[in-house]
């Protein structure tokens, strides 16, 4: 960590160039994380069939509505392309996006992806219009966080192997896996960078380590 702290600001930006996020855009806010992920300096690049996964360092999995994506995603392989992308490349899903990668689904039962070792309940917090802002404490370095809850799932069971890094009321919020990170809100809706940052570091760290054998 030390080491990583006092890398001249130069170099670590010329890392994050070098890094190709996709974004998923099959439907939802992918926009947003597309313009969060270039201006916090990586290479963005929109992903709507599975050979466009090839090639990319990270992918993003915006939120949306799961359904709809869900839909997309069980055409012509995509489903199980993403599974096998999650399975060895660094993920970062947020909301509907978690609900996709989650192990389990309810509220009502969905298929998934299960990446992430949790159950993920769907609109756990009403309707639309009781979506809210709130800034809750978080393990990121630099203090509380804004988020974003839309229409949000809860993250009511989460495995062993999963690091909890902001809760609400007590149900994980950013959570993260391995390679995997997953947010119940909406990092990419407000000027805070750090879970993005957060991200391109998990990635980076998993490009260094070169390729799994
Ligand atoms: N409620 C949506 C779903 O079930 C998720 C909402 C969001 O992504 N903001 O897919």
């Amino acid at each position: 960590m030390a080491t990583k702290a006092t890398e001249p600001a130069q170099k670590s930006a010329a890392n994050m160039n070098s890094l190709t996020i996709g974004v998923l855009a099959l439907q939802g806010d992918y926009e947003a994380h597309a313009r969060a992920f270039a201006s916090s300096g990586a290479r963005t690049v929109l992903v709507r069939k599975a050979d466009e996964l090839a090639g990319l360092d990270g992918l993003v999995m915006p939120g949306g509505e799961s359904t709809t994506m869900l839909k997309f995603l069980e055409k012509d392989g995509f489903f199980d392309a993403i599974g096998k992308f999650a399975a060895s490349k660094p993920v970062f899903a947020t909301c509907a996006g978690c609900i996709l990668l989650a192990r389990e689904v309810l509220d009502p039962k969905q298929r998934s992806l299960g990446a992430l070792d949790a159950t993920v309940e769907r609109n756990a917090y009403g309707r639309q219009i009781d979506s809210t802002i709130l800034t809750l404490p978080t393990e990121l370095p630099g203090g509380p966080l804004e988020m974003v809850f839309i229409r949000s799932p809860r993250i009511t069971r989460v495995g062993e192997g999963v690091e909890v890094l902001a809760q609400r009321d007590g149900f994980p919020t950013l959570v993260r896996q391995g390679q995997v990170l997953a947010a119940t809100f909406h990092p990419e809706m407000t000027a805070d960078t750090r879970v993005q940052q957060l991200f391109l570091e998990m990635v980076r760290e998993h490009k260094a380590r070169g390729p799994s054998t």
